[in-house]
């Protein structure tokens, strides 16, 4: 059994004092997740399995979490932090919630893009970010890049979702390392120039819209449309019918690609126990649990994974380090307000 807690009120008036010990148990690792798959809870009593240590769980969004964690300064009971996103995991590096740690176990397993350069946080996971089209009116060939998006033949074509939300500043964010900062610029404004409307809902929205007419192009993560092919309703595997997806940039720098990480927190009463569970993350059956939560890509080779990814064959992802994207964050986000990017 692994104790569970979760945030869900505000938090002034969220649990008064800490719901685990603060200080250092021989047995015990404290992780503050901003993930909540069910399948997860078979990931922590697996760790508790193989190494005797047993995990408290603490569940909330990514930005109480770090709230929390702040707040409780040096009485922080908090160990491992974990949440998607490298933007995310950016915002966190930023208020110093993470010390960084030296594992061989972790540089030995995950590829170096996978890496944050003085070991802050590692990535677990790698989702990437898709276009989606209607079959019935685009020709495939004629979209290979996300700079394809921009083509003024696509006016008025384009659903993609609003500008604050972290995938979309993590997809300019790599624009700006891979074509400065005004190439950036031009390429976020050709595409509020191609939007079919003004952003409006989630990733699965801007699928939805296709399938629905509204747009012949969409943006979204792809697990979003591999959760529709797997849905329970009728209605949402009918969606995946009208909708096809494809993988921009195939030939030159790859598909963008985020992750799904964890990183050591500052003053980890459980240090050891910290590290023990991220290179357990690391394994090979870890590694399938992590990913598969969620329709993910495990970042070790060889891992197997949802068999609908398996379908779509080996993908050329963009191998840029993904604490780049932190870094530029803060210029996506004024370039996406000086292009109107709502
Ligand atoms: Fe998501």
């Amino acid at each position: 059994m692994i104790h569970r807690y979760r945030l869900v009120v505000p938090f002034a008036t969220a649990l008064v004092g800490s719901a685990f010990a603060a200080t250092a148990a021989a047995d015990e690792v404290n992780l503050y997740s901003a993930r909540h798959y069910d399948s997860d809870e078979k990931l922590y009593e697996l760790f508790t399995e193989q190494t005797g240590i047993k995990v408290n769980l603490l569940e909330g969004d990514s930005d109480q979490l770090i709230e929390r964690i702040k707040r409780e300064g040096v009485a922080s009971p908090a160990d491992v932090m974990m949440t998607v996103d490298a933007g995310r995991l950016w915002r966190a590096e930023q208020e110093g919630i993470f010390q960084g740690i030296e594992s061989d176990v972790l540089n030995e397993r995950l590829p170096e893009a996978m890496r944050h350069p003085e070991g802050q946080w590692f990535g677990f996971s790698q989702r990437v970010r898709a276009i989606f089209y209607n079959p019935e009116n685009i020709d495939p060939s004629e979209i290979t890049s996300y700079e394809d998006l921009t083509d003024p033949r696509w006016e008025g074509e384009v659903c993609i979702r609003s500008s604050n939300n972290i995938y979309n500043q993590s997809l300019l964010a790599s624009m700006i390392d891979h074509h400065g900062v005004e190439g950036a610029e031009e390429w976020a404004q050709g595409i509020v120039n191609n939007m079919a409307r003004q952003p409006e809902g989630g990733d699965t929205d801007q699928i939805r819209a296709v399938a629905a007419g509204e747009c012949n192009l969409a943006v979204a993560n792809h697990y979003y449309y591999v959760r529709l092919i797997n849905s329970d309703d009728a209605a949402d595997r009918e969606v995946t019918e009208k909708v096809n997806i494809l993988f921009p940039n195939q030939d030159d720098r790859g598909i963008h690609v985020n992750v799904g990480g964890a990183g050591v927190v500052e003053g980890a009463p459980n240090r050891e126990n910290a590290i023990r569970f991220l290179e357990f993350l690391a394994s090979d059956e870890a590694q399938e649990i992590f990913a598969g939560a969620n329709y993910e890509y495990p970042v070790v080779e060889g891992v197997k994974m949802d068999e609908t990814l398996e379908s779509w064959g080996e993908l050329n992802k963009d191998e840029i380090n993904v604490s780049v994207l932190g870094g530029n964050n803060p210029e996506a986000i004024r370039i996406f307000d000086r292009v109107g990017w709502r």
